[in-house]
């Protein structure tokens, strides 16, 4: 067996020697002058991730989950209030809920997209909730709670499908906040707007990490939030900072939850190359559909909606037997992933809830079966080939010895 990795699953080492000289003149800058926190660099990141993603402001934390939190807390969200989302996703998502004092509420995904399903969504609605249209409020019947927001996550790099959900949006007054953190520069074509959106400009807010591996990561924690909403941000920026709109006057009870500036600075450095990488994870993705059609429907491939532009932070394939293939592809020196082996909904963390087996079928049959495959933009196609080929090398010898 190799024991050395050929083919990593993930390249950070790359990016980073490329940019070198660049990132390190932001730690000469920070050093310089000692602005640490705050300041031109800060401003400077926050004015160009909020142009990029078609929002009117950015505000920057200190992570993704902090990101998702803030921006509950900044929607009005309180304690004893629900937030929808679904059960295929990273814990951060939940984790914020809870951390925001609301519950979780989940609602299965769709099986081509593997984001939540608007149509689920209705049902949940329908059959489980009440609106009362004097307050306009929606309010789960079992537990007499008010649904507040649903979270659609935009999985893999590809949007949820935002049109219906916004719908019911704004039919029952919910608010949606979308979990961008794995869709930076995603884009989804609204027939409402007849337009392409940018993930982060739909719901009232939206939350986008920069852990290093996302498409654009830090170089280390951090986060922010996308919002069209001034009051929205004027929130978001009391809450990151001790709840002070000016130093020593706190009007609320706020967290330490600022991006630090040498991380905005760096994180400026690669905003300047995200689109050209999402362009290049694109081709890759295409290439690797090419590459999977001989296995003829053995091994599925990332079904790109009509409506949506992904920018395949993942690139997800489902076959059977995912365990031997992992094992296989290990035994090769090429890496992969699953995101994520066990629904939330079946984590030990969320048994209070009362789920079981079976409550979530799309999303227990997916986790079964997905694998993630090396994606990033120095991936090169020769390398490329030598996955697809041992992926489809191992779906072969499954159905030879099926015979
Ligand atoms: C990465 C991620 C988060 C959390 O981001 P952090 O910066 O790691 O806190 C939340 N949701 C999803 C879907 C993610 O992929």
């Amino acid at each position: 067996m190799a024991n050395t990795t050929k083919i990593p699953f993930l390249d950070l080492i790359s990016p980073h020697r490329e940019l070198k000289a660049e990132l390190l003149s932001v730690v000469e800058k920070t050093l310089d002058t000692a602005g640490f926190i705050g300041g031109a660099m800060l401003d400077e990141f926050e004015r160009d991730f909020a142009r990029f993603c078609d929002a009117k402001y950015c505000v920057g934390v200190n992570s993704g989950t902090d990101a998702l939190r803030f921006a509950f807390m900044a929607a009005g969200v309180g304690p004893g209030d629900i937030i929808v989302t679904v059960p295929h996703t990273f814990i951060a998502t939940t984790e914020a809920i809870s951390q925001a004092g609301a519950q979780v509420a989940f609602v299965d995904i769709h099986e081509s997209t593997y984001t939540l399903d608007p149509e689920k969504l209705r049902e949940y609605i329908e059959t489980r909730c009440e609106f009362d249209s004097r307050n306009g409020k929606l309010v789960e019947r079992a537990s007499g709670r008010r649904i507040a927001a649903v979270v659609p996550v935009h999985l893999y790099g590809q949007t949820a499908d935002m049109d219906p959900i916004l719908e019911l949006a704004e039919r029952y007054h919910f608010a949606v906040i979308e979990d961008a953190c794995q869709a930076h520069g995603a884009e989804y074509f609204s027939k409402r707007a007849n337009a392409w959106k940018k993930a982060g400009s739909m719901g009232c807010a939206a939350a986008f990490s920069f852990y290093p591996g996302k498409n654009l990561g830090a170089c280390g924690e951090a986060g922010a939030v996308a919002t069209s909403d001034e009051a929205i941000a004027q929130r978001m920026k009391m809450i990151r900072d001790h709840g002070q709109a000016k130093k020593y006057y706190h009007d609320i009870e706020g967290y330490n939850g600022r991006l630090d500036a040498m991380q905005a600075g760096f994180l400026s450095v690669k905003l300047r190359h995200l689109a050209k990488w999402n362009e290049v994870r694109r081709d890759l993705a295409h290439r690797y559909h090419e590459l999977f059609m001989e296995a003829k429907g053995s091994v599925v491939v990332p079904r790109e909606a009509p409506w949506t532009k992904g920018i395949y932070h993942l690139y997800v394939v489902r076959v059977q037997d995912r365990e031997a293939l992992q094992a296989q592809m290990s035994a090769a020196g090429i890496g992969t992933g699953i995101h994520y082996p066990i629904p939330l909904h079946l984590q030990k963390a969320y048994q209070h809830l009362g789920h079981k087996m079976g409550d979530f079928p799309v999303t227990e049959r997916v986790a079964a079966e997905i694998v993630s495959l090396p994606m990033f933009p120095q991936l090169t196609h020769s390398q490329q080939k030598e996955v697809a080929g041992k992926v489809l090398e191992f779906v072969t010898s499954k159905i030879g010895a099926a015979r």
